[in-house]
Parts: C-alpha cells; structure tokens; sequence
C-alpha cells in the first residue's frame, strides 16, 4: 500500500504558514515549535518540512539531504534546549506512527521531552 500523505493536516498549515507556531529552530529541511500541550519543562516537535507522514515514511522516500538535515535539526534543538548529555541531563525522543503507535498529527514529528526526569517507559 502507498503512502498517502493528508495536506490539510495540522504541521502541514503550520509549514505553509496558516497557523501560528511557536518556532524555536528552522533550517532549510525542518522546523521545530513547542508543542501546544507541554508535558514536561521541553517540549519541543521536529518535523521535516517535506510531505512525510511517519518515520517509515520518511526513510523510504527522502532524499539524503532531507534525511541528514532533519537528524542535524533535532541535534541541534536538544543543544539549544540545553539538554543533551554534555550540557545538561539528557531527554526523550518519541515519533508515534500509525494507529498502533496513537500518532494524532500525520505529518512526522519527533517529540524531544526534557527538564525533568521522564519515568520508565513500558509502553
Ligand atoms: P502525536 O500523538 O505524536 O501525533 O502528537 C501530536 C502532538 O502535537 C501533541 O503532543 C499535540 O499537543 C501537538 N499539537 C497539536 N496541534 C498543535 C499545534 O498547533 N501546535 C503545537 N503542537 C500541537
């Protein structure tokens, strides 16, 4: 089955500007903003800026470059969040897919959650 992008999803009319975000990175392949529901201190969403739903998705169909500046974007808001592990005390990283993964927006998003202790993850 192909992959089936929705552009009238929610990042995709933050991508093209028709909702306001609060934007704490851009690059030429991705925007982070924090997310509007905050659970923890960082809350920050890393999207690419090309139309893919998911991380499967993304590493079946970008391009290298889009694949390596979207990896250099998340890098680069964990350093500016101030929580990697030479800074600060490290974060989460969360990419739902699909149903069985209870992803609500189909544009692919990392989330990076950080500032306090996330608790252990089972599922
Ligand atoms: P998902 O379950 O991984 O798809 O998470 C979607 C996330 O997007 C949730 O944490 C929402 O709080 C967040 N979100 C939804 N709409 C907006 C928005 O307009 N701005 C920022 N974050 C949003």
């Amino acid at each position: 089955m192909a992959y089936s992008y929705d552009d009238q999803n929610i990042f995709a009319k933050i991508l093209r500007g028709e909702i306001p975000n609060n934007t704490v990175y851009e690059s030429d392949h991705a925007l982070a903003f924090r997310d509007i529901e905050p659970q923890a201190p960082t809350h920050v969403l890393v999207i690419p800026k090309g139309p893919y739903i998911s991380f499967d998705h993304f590493a079946a169909e970008a391009s290298d470059a889009e694949i390596v500046g979207y990896v250099r974007a998340i890098s680069e808001v964990c350093k500016a969040e101030g929580v990697t592990l030479d800074a600060g005390e490290g974060f989460r990283m969360i990419a739902n897919a699909g149903a069985h993964g209870v992803q609500e927006v189909p544009h692919l998003h990392v989330h990076i959650l950080g500032g306090r202790p996330m608790g252990r993850m089972v599922a």
